[in-house]
């Protein structure tokens, strides 16, 4: 029998690729939590705890895993990451025509554009490389 411990247990299979193949290939009810299933969460909840901290990781998979309809976990699954992929999208959400916006905290407190807060946040450093060229 099909476990997520085995299936995490494979080489190169990280929790996402485990809970994934758990519910879309044997209907196993695990929640897959990728970043568009943390963004959702994240915005229709109003929560600023970080997506990409431990805590936050930690705090939004057990509540993907409170929500997932355990009688179809594939298609909850394929269902909210869509969902965050072409309407609760990272950039111009279409909030105003979202069947979620009554429900959705970001969208009632206006804090869309400002969820979810990622902690780390990518610097870019500008490095310069002194080179000679000798031509013979
Ligand atoms: S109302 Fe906007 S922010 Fe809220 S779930 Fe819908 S698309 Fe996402």
């Amino acid at each position: 029998m099909v476990t997520l411990g085995l299936l995490h247990a494979l080489k190169g299979v990280g929790p996402y690729t485990a809970a994934a193949i758990a519910s879309f290939a044997f209907d196993l009810p695990y929640a897959v939590v990728d970043g568009n299933v943390l963004r959702v969460l994240s915005r229709y909840t109003g929560d600023a705890t970080p997506i990409d901290t431990s805590a936050g990781k930690k705090k939004y998979t057990a509540l993907a895993g409170v929500l997932l309809d355990k009688d179809q976990p594939g298609t909850y699954n394929q269902a909210i990451m869509d969902f965050g992929a072409v309407i609760c999208r990272p950039q111009n959400p279409l909030c105003t025509s979202c069947v979620q916006r009554e429900d959705c905290q970001a969208y009632r407190t206006e804090r869309v554009s400002g969820l979810p807060i990622k902690e780390k946040i990518l610097r870019k450093t500008r490095r310069w490389f002194y080179y000679f060229m000798v031509e013979t």
